[in-house]
């Protein structure tokens, strides 16, 4: 490569934040992003793991009728202290088409099936005794109106949203959807992902022949489980070497797609070129770094989207621009830099209203040092149990231990500054 490009690209402003206000970047560029997505219709099973695009209302009042809600009578409340007359019996499923029911009368019921007219509760079948064809309540019982019943309209009314635009469609929205009769729902398109490693050591998977200062490169594949964990379609691209030309092809075919995750070259070092290469496609950086540890040389912004064949085959675009992230290529700043920026981006081009990272709570199981003057995030092993939750830094070897983060399931929050955590003492977690 030519030195003069080096030499005017170091003049490239730096914008080194902190890491809420990274966040905050990414966040608010998420909100700006979620316009003008493509939609589908989709048969339910297939809809699960998508997001809803148009909100799913109430056909009908839900329940349509009072039902009962659970095996009994059905009477007039102020009827327990006598013994009532059995005149009939209504299954789930069934209307009552005897006459109303009148005073000192009860109809056998079923749980989910309509009250009869005239009775205006329900009676639990335990609660009762049958004597010499009569019934009698339990002495001792109260009843009051409308106990053991859920009132027609009540859960819903014909037209009120049950599922919201944005909705994550899982299990409970499943149901929801099949409730109401929908047997396909309009969800938003995948936005397409690029996933780009760069490094002159990496060696591809299903290559035997590995020099002993070679690695596999195993970034692109992490990135491609964790884009497609977030709804998003993941498109591992050729591995960039570090050289300006396999760089500039690789970012020309990634800025075809909705967004371009490329890992390895943008820390300080000679051949870590993947910034000016970037800035060489008008890129808009919306930060060069971030504060935090592993992760700090975390880079973040947009470039113009490009037409092309080498688009995914339906050639939806989502967007006139190519959000991009250049990751350190560490496998572990990788990972954490992905769900801590990546992710809620992500999301939003997903369609989702929820976007932003999930942290939780725990006390720590052990005392850990902190002194960092950087947001540091470590591999933890989160234990959720009945009693409360905690977590516990497995041991590892800085940024490149790719199996110490496996051990874990979360990363330990340590706010930069504080110099000691003791044992017991509530700290955030990341959850992934
Ligand atoms: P870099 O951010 O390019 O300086 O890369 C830092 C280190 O991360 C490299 O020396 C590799 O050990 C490791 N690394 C970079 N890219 C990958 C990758 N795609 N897969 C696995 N490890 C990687
Ligand atoms: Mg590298």
């Amino acid at each position: 490569m030519a030195m003069p490009f080096l030499l005017e690209e170091c003049a490239m402003a730096e914008r080194v934040l902190g890491f809420a206000e990274a966040l905050a970047v990414v966040l608010g560029e998420a909100r700006g992003a979620a316009t003008a997505m493509v939609t589908e219709v989709l048969a339910l099973e297939a809809a699960e793991g998508r997001v809803l695009a148009e909100s799913v209302r109430a056909e009908r009042d839900q329940p349509p009728f009072d039902r009962a809600t659970r095996d009994g009578f059905a009477l007039r409340a102020n009827d327990i202290g006598v013994a009532l007359r059995v005149v009939g019996q209504v299954r789930a499923g069934e209307r009552w088409s005897g006459p109303a029911v009148g005073v000192g009368e009860a109809v056998e019921i079923m749980t989910g099936a309509p009250l009869p007219e005239g009775a205006d509760a329900v009676v639990m079948v335990e609660h009762t005794a049958l004597e010499k064809e009569m019934l009698w309540v339990e002495a001792g019982r109260s009843l009051k109106r409308g106990e053991n019943v859920v009132e027609r309209g009540a859960e819903a009314r014909t037209g009120a949203g049950l599922l919201p635009v944005g909705r994550l469609i899982g299990a409970a929205e499943v149901a929801v959807a099949a409730s109401c009769g929908r047997a396909e729902l309009p969800v938003f398109a995948r936005p397409k992902v690029a996933i780009v490693a760069t490094g002159d050591e990496l060696v591809e998977l299903g290559s035997n022949e590995l020099d002993d200062a070679e690695i596999y490169n195993s970034n692109s594949h992490a990135l491609a489980a964790l884009v497609r964990g977030e709804g998003g379609v993941a498109g591992r691209l050729a591995i960039a070497r570090d050289d300006r030309n396999d760089l500039w092809e690789r970012v020309a075919q990634g800025s075809m797609w909705d967004m371009l995750i490329l890992s390895g070259g943008v820390s300080m070092g000679k051949y870590d070129l993947v910034e000016q290469v970037l800035a060489e496609f008008d890129a808009e950086f919306f930060f060069t770094g971030a504060l935090i540890q592993p992760g700090k040389p975390v880079v973040f912004g947009r470039l113009p989207k490009r037409g092309g064949t080498a688009h995914p085959k339906d050639g939806k675009w989502t967007g006139e621009w190519t959000y991009f992230f250049g990751l350190p290529g560490n496998p572990v700043s990788t990972q954490v830099c992905f769900h801590l920026f990546v992710a809620p981006l992500l999301r939003a081009l997903a369609g989702r209203s929820v976007v932003a990272p999930s942290f939780s709570e725990a006390r720590l199981e052990e005392d850990v040092r902190g002194g960092a003057k950087v947001t540091r995030f470590l591999p933890a092993e989160m234990t959720s149990a009945w009693d409360g939750v905690t977590v516990k830094v497995v041991g590892w070897q800085g940024s490149g231990d790719v199996s110490a983060n496996a051990r874990g399931n979360c990363y330990c929050v340590l706010p930069a500054e504080v110099e000691e955590f003791a044992k017991g003492e509530a700290v955030r977690v990341l959850l992934r």
